[in-house]
């Protein structure tokens, strides 16, 4: 398992390499990497140096240099922790929400088949 914060991340299995990880680091600044993609791309970055640097300095250049033209403070390692925390909390809160729809279905099927079987009484 791998530990982003405190958040856990359950290993997928199959560990994406450092081109495909690189190649997407752009997608995941533009908070474009869902679902699977998403976790394997945590999970390289977590732990792989030259993939956390890469992304590191990406990030400086796209959020960084903004925010320092604002002439605000920038806490490069802190914030970019953070952006990894909060993409992987609307992950998992997008499935939470998707997994509530489900359930929800399934009560509004249960509750009519309900009513159907009561009405047939
Ligand atoms: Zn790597």
């Amino acid at each position: 398992m791998t530990y982003v914060g405190r958040f856990v991340i359950i290993k997928t299995g199959d560990f994406m390499d450092c081109k495909e990880t690189e190649r997407r680091i752009s997608r995941f600044l533009a908070n474009d990497l869902t679902g699977r993609e998403l976790i394997q791309f945590i999970e390289h970055v977590e732990g792989c140096e030259s993939c956390k640097e890469e992304l590191t300095i990406q990030y400086l250049s796209s959020e960084g240099i903004a925010r320092l033209e604002e002439g605000k403070t920038f806490d490069l390692d802190r914030e970019l922790t953070e952006y990894m925390h909060t993409t992987v909390r609307k992950y998992k809160l997008r499935r939470k929400i998707r997994f509530g729809i489900l359930v929800l279905e399934i009560l509004a099927i249960l509750i009519i088949a309900g009513v159907f079987a009561y009405a047939l009484l």
